[in-house]
Formats: structure tokens, sequence, C-alpha cells
């Protein structure tokens, strides 16, 4: 059994042994409320007074105050508040309270939102200000400095969750008091916590938000420090709670689960010091090197937390490598968690003006304080194990030449499609519709399996920019098998004749035992192409029922039905949903838009399967996935590894004779879902998928350490 390396500690870190001890222990035995005047009650406010005085001296908090909140999010919240009220309240007074809300550019969501929420909900009509950051993911204090004296709040975080780079809030503070801003100031500490020295009370601070949970604490709870004498206005009221600060009946488990935190930061004894996790890091850093050639970090090391990693890979998107390391049983996450589900660039390396693929493409590598030599060295090898999965499917340059793959592949980007025809024993391929961001991807497949390439052609013209022919044939010098043509959609000049369907001759490419013939184009016209694949005859005739697979651009030519079978397999080269596959047979019976993959529950499969016997699992995560996948078998069953990418090459196989029933499943059940849509779509009446699949899987494997 393998047990999952968490490297995701920015998002949220496991919890400490203690803290769950200490949690625990106040619900069996402190579960009293802190508000009641018996000794149960008495004994509780005692456990929440000692949590709070030993996290004050921690922080430092002097005479300030310091509530426990249910986390981070409600402490902005809260210090926002207090600071817009005093605004109308100065305002009142007929005193200057300023007229801008300045937040750093790659401060967390939280902040930026709840400004603008309790601007527009007070009526406060504060202007809100983003503050730029330079390519370093510094503040830029010239432009704080002219902002400063108008400035009604300034919210500068002091550590970035996404890449980890350290204010200057020594810099920042010196702005404020050199230009006399009336602004408060909030320093959202969520990262800080633990990894940096802090003592709130001698510094200018007016408000800082904690979260439990990024420090070995349970979620929901955290805590906001007040400056002595800063306005604070309750975002709660009710019971009186908290000295009257935040009203509601604590969360007594929490608060104990933090004290035990605290304890352990106090006592620092199981936390790594600054020098121990900036070596961590060099490690992984040059983990990661190894495996990921050409790997940017996009962030200095020098001024960034030791504990985060930010990095882009050339000619990776970051799903691809997320889906790599977390088949490896490796947890990191692209950009902050909040907003991973959404595949957008990251705002914040957008905001330090990183180039584009860089922030489309980041993945955030982070682990905690309490990380151990054991914990790094796991991660490390697991980290060499994802490079040689993509080294042996060529996805990075292999040390020896790999075996040669067969059949056809097919490439996406942005639901535009590429489709490879490889034929393994004459070791040869046919390149079509090249996508202009895949040239580099094709040439080092190309490459790595010592190909030659009979053409790359194209389907239809592509938007300038789109086809990645030229660039892919400057890549390939010395593969080219009188591949380069000038042709317009690249069709080589060399080549022979063959018959179709209805009579018709075509030009066509040898390519081991089979041909891909060029559908004569009605009228002459060559803006558009189709090309069939199959075996000829003796007579060199492409029957219409040899015709395994057709690659038919952006529309079906209409004298398709004459020269291929109802069961070819259409390849389109843009797909819309699932898999971009027809056949002429589906065409005349649609299902319709919109129709739902069936889907199985993973607590249903075992049902499933005792009642289907003949059913076969298939995984269609990458090759690479499959291959950094410790232990290989999902659940212990066996199964078949068919990539979606390469779905289409056994279509045929499926479709024909006795439908055996198809299960198929990933990681997060989005290529599962396409891959039995793709199949029900085709008219296969057993095609499944199971849409938690790894998810559960990961429930039964061994729980990660707490050294994350
Ligand atoms: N601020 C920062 C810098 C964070 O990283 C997060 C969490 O991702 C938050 C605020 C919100 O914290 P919470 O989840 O406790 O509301």
């Amino acid at each position: 059994m393998n047990s999952e390396i968490y490297l995701d500690v920015n998002a949220t870190s496991p919890v400490l042994p203690a803290a769950i001890a200490a949690a625990a222990l106040a619900m069996r035995e402190g579960f009293g409320n802190p508000s009641s005047t018996h000794a149960t009650g008495l004994r509780a406010k005692a456990m929440l007074d000692a949590v709070r005085n030993r996290a004050c001296l921690l922080l430092g908090v002097g005479n300030g105050r310091l509530m426990f909140t249910s986390g981070a999010t409600e402490a902005i919240q809260s210090a926002v508040l207090s600071a817009l009220c005093a605004v109308r309240e100065n305002r009142l007074r007929g005193e200057y309270a300023g007229e801008l809300l300045i937040y750093g550019a790659t401060e967390h969501k939280a902040v930026p939102e709840s400004l603008a929420h309790w601007n527009r909900l007070l009526g406060t009509g504060l202007e809100l200000c983003p503050l730029p950051v330079d390519q370093g993911g510094l503040h830029d204090l010239d432009a704080l400095r002219l902002m400063a004296p108008r400035a009604a709040m300034v919210c500068t975080m002091a550590a970035n969750n996404e890449t980890g780079v350290i204010s200057d809030l020594d810099g920042i503070s010196a702005v404020l008091c050199a230009s006399a801003s009336p602004a408060l100031w909030m320093v959202d500490s969520v990262q800080a916590l633990g990894k940096m020295a802090l003592s709130l009370a001698a510094t200018r601070i007016d408000y800082a938000p904690f979260s439990g949970h990024k420090l070995y604490a349970p979620k929901g709870i955290g805590m906001l420090y007040v400056r002595a004498g800063a306005p604070y206005t309750a975002l709660m009221c009710g019971g009186g709670q908290e000295s009257g600060l935040r009203a509601g009946t604590e969360n007594m488990a929490g608060v104990a689960a933090l004290g035990a935190v605290i304890d352990a930061l106090s006592d620092g004894a199981k936390f790594r010091s600054h020098a121990q996790l900036s070596q961590f890091r060099l490690r992984l850093a040059d983990a990661l090197r190894g495996a990921l050639p050409g790997i940017c970090f996009n962030a200095p090391f020098a001024g960034s937390l030791p504990t985060t990693l930010n990095f882009s890979v050339p000619g990776f998107s970051s799903k691809e490598l997320l889906d790599l390391f977390d088949a490896a049983d490796l947890r990191m996450s692209g950009g902050s968690a909040c907003s991973s589900a959404i595949a957008a660039p990251s705002y914040v390396l957008e905001a330090m003006h990183l180039p584009r693929w860089r922030c489309a493409a980041a993945v955030r590598l982070s682990f905690g304080p309490m990380a151990d030599e054991a914990f790094i060295d796991a991660a490390c090898a697991r980290i060499a194990r994802c490079g040689q999965a993509l080294r042996a499917s060529c996805l990075i340059a292999p040390a020896l030449p790999v075996a040669c793959a067969d059949g056809i592949v097919q490439l996406g980007v942005d639901g535009e499609c590429t489709w490879l025809v490889l034929d393994a024993a004459s070791r040869s391929c046919i390149v079509i519709d090249a996508l202009a961001p895949l040239a580099g991807r094709i040439a080092g497949l190309v490459k790595g399996q010592h190909l030659q390439v009979r053409a790359v052609i194209d389907t239809h013209p592509h938007q300038p920019g789109g086809s990645g022919r030229a660039a892919l044939l400057a890549l390939l010098e010395g593969q080219l098998d009188g591949a380069a043509s000038a042709a317009p959609l690249g069709w080589p000049q060399q080549c022979e004749s063959v018959s179709l369907g209805g009579a018709l001759a075509a030009d066509a490419i040898a390519l081991g035992s089979r041909v891909l013939a060029r559908l004569p184009q009605q009228g002459g016209a060559l803006d558009n192409a189709t090309y069939l694949l199959g075996a000829i005859t003796q007579q060199r005739q492409l029957a219409p029922g040899a015709v395994e697979f057709a690659f038919t651009g952006q529309a079906l030519s209409p004298l398709l039905a004459r020269v291929v079978g109802p069961r070819a397999i259409l390849c389109a080269s843009s797909e819309a949903g699932s898999v971009p596959c027809t056949t002429l047979a589906a065409q005349a019976a649609p299902l319709g838009d919109g129709i739902a993959p069936r889907k199985l529950e993973a607590t249903a499969l075992e049902a499933f399967l005792q009642a289907h016997p003949a059913a076969m699992l298939i995984d269609v995560r990458e090759s690479y996935e499959h291959a950094a996948t410790p232990g290989g078998h999902w659940q212990g069953r066996p199964s078949r590894n068919v990539p979606l990418s390469r779905l289409v090459d056994c279509l045929p196989e499926w479709l024909l004779g006795v439908q055996q029933p198809l299960v198929f499943f990933c990681r997060s059940g989005g290529r599962s879902a396409k891959a039995a849509e793709c199949l029900q779509r085709l008219g296969h009446q057993h095609a499944w998928h199971v849409a938690d699949a790894l998810v559960l899987e990961g429930a039964n494997r061994e729980q990660p350490t707490v050294a994350a």
C-alpha cells in the first residue's frame, strides 16, 4: 500500500496528532460552554483563556486584542468592516479618513472581495486601488508612497499563498509612517504563521487575520489580532462572547487544537529552522529540475517562504502536470485551491507580469514547516518517478530510444485536434492537422520513437498561427521522409494512386500495411481535404468496407457515403464535449445533444462486476500517469490502460460483434465520462464510467503522515 505525499499545505495542512488529541479531549472532557458559570463552564473558559494567552505571547500581541474566529475569511471581514465603519464615523466627525482602499495586487481573493462587498454595503463610496507588484512579487513602494496620504485602508499580506513571496512589511510601514497616512493597515498573516517570526504590537499593523487549517489545526478556527486602540466593529453580535468582539459559542474543539499547534510552535522542537527548510526547498527544486527539464520557478527563492515552490514547465499545461503528480500520489495544486477548479491563469503571476504561458501553466508545491528529511526524500523520489514516466512516453526526450507506438493518437489544444497515424512495423507516421502549440510535443514523440515522417498534412487551412506544420517540419529535419511539401495542405509530391468506392481514383501515401488516401474534392477544390486510412487489395483498391478511419476535418464530405462503410470511425478536427469521433451509422441515428454518459458509483462497482463478469475495466489516464501510479492496478483489479488520446484506436474492436460491457475510469471522472459518452454516441449499449474511482481509492489508502 502506498501513502500519498501531500504537498499542498498552503491550501490546507494535515492536522497535528497532538491537535487531534487536544480537540478530542476538549469534546470528551472539556465540553462545557465557556460562558456558563458552573465548574464545567469555568473549566472550558480556563482552557479558552489559556490558549489565547499563549497565542498572544507567541504573536507579541502586547496590549492588543486577539479573538478567535471561524477562519481567516471571517477575520478579514471583521477587519474590513471595522475599518470602513471607522471611516464613516470619522467623516461624520468631519475628519479626513481617506478616499482609497488599497490592496496588494496579489492578495488572496478574500481581501479585495471583502473590501468591495463592505464598501458597497456600507455605502462608503471609497475607490478600490490594487497596489502593483514587481516581477519578484514585491509591492511597488513608490506607488504606495503616492497613494498613502489618501488611503483609508491598506491591505498587504505578509506572505503570498501562491508564490510564497514575503512582503517588505518594514518598507510598507515606513511609507505609511513617513506619509502620515490616515490608513488602517491589515496584514493577512495566514501564510506567515509558523514560518516567520511575528511581533505584532511592535509594528504599525492594525489588523492581522490568521487561519488554523493552514498550520496543522483543523478547519473552522482562526484568529484576528486588533492593535490596541484600532477601531473595531463586531461582525457578529449576540451573546457577548469573546468580550463582545465576536458573538457565538466558541469552537472549543478548534481552539483546543489550535492551542496544541501553538504549544508545538512555542516549544519549537518539531518546527524546522529557516535554514533547514531552505535546504529542503533546494532538494525539491533539484528533483524537479531533474524530472522536468526547462522548468521555470515563478518566484525568486531569496525573499520567499522556503516551504512554497511555484513553477511552470514549457510544453505542459498545469492540468497535465497535476494529473501526472496525482497519479504518483503527489498532491500539488495549480495556484490557489479556491480557484483551482477553474482553469484560469493565475492572477498572482499575471500581476507579476510573468509570460502568459507561465501564468496559465503554473503548479504550486507547498510543504509544512514540520516536514522532515524522510518526507522530502520520499517526495524527491516520487518526482523522479514522474520524470521517468514522461521520458518513457517521449514527452521529455528519453535517454534511450523507446518502443514505437502503433495506431491512432489524438492530441488536443483548446478543443482543436491533431491526429497522429503511427505504424510500429515500419517505424513511420503521418501527422494530420498539427497545431502550433503542439509542434514541440509532436517532434518529441517522433524523435523519441525514431519515426520517419511520411507526411505532415492539414484537413483545412488553419487560422493564422494555428497550423504547426511549418514549425514541425523545421523541428523534424532529418526525420522527414519526403514529407516536406509546399502544397497548400501539405500533401507530399510523391504519392501513389488507389481506387476508392464508387470507382473514384485517389492519391495515397503508403504507411506500413495500410494507405492514407486523399478523397478527391468535388470540383477539384483544395481548401478542405478528407483522408481515408485502410488496407488496399492487390488491385490497389481501398474498398469502403476496408476503410477503418477517415480524418474529416471541419465538415463531413458529401462523397463520404460512397467511399466508407457505415462503421468507419470518422475523426474530426475539433471536439464538442466528448471524443471527436462519429460514424455514418451514428450520424443516421443521432442521440441528440446533451446525452449523459452512463455513470456508476464506485460503491456500486462490485455488484456491477459480479452481474457482468465479462466487463472490462479501462483506465483512460494517459500512459505516463499510468506509469507513475504506484502499484499499477486499481483496487487490486486487473484493468487495461487505454489513454483517452488512444481511445479511437480501440473503437473498431469495441463496436464490432458482441459488445462487451466497458467500465471507464480516470482520476476525477472527466475523461472517463468523455470516453463513455463517445462509446454511447457510437451506439455501444454497455459503456459506463466510474465518476469517483480514484477519489474513492485515495480514501482507502494509507493516510499521509503529518510530516507534510
Ligand atoms: N488569506 C490567505 C493568504 C490564504 O491563503 C487563505 C486561504 O487560502 C485565506 C486568506 C482564507 O483563509 P480561510 O480558509 O481560513 O478562510
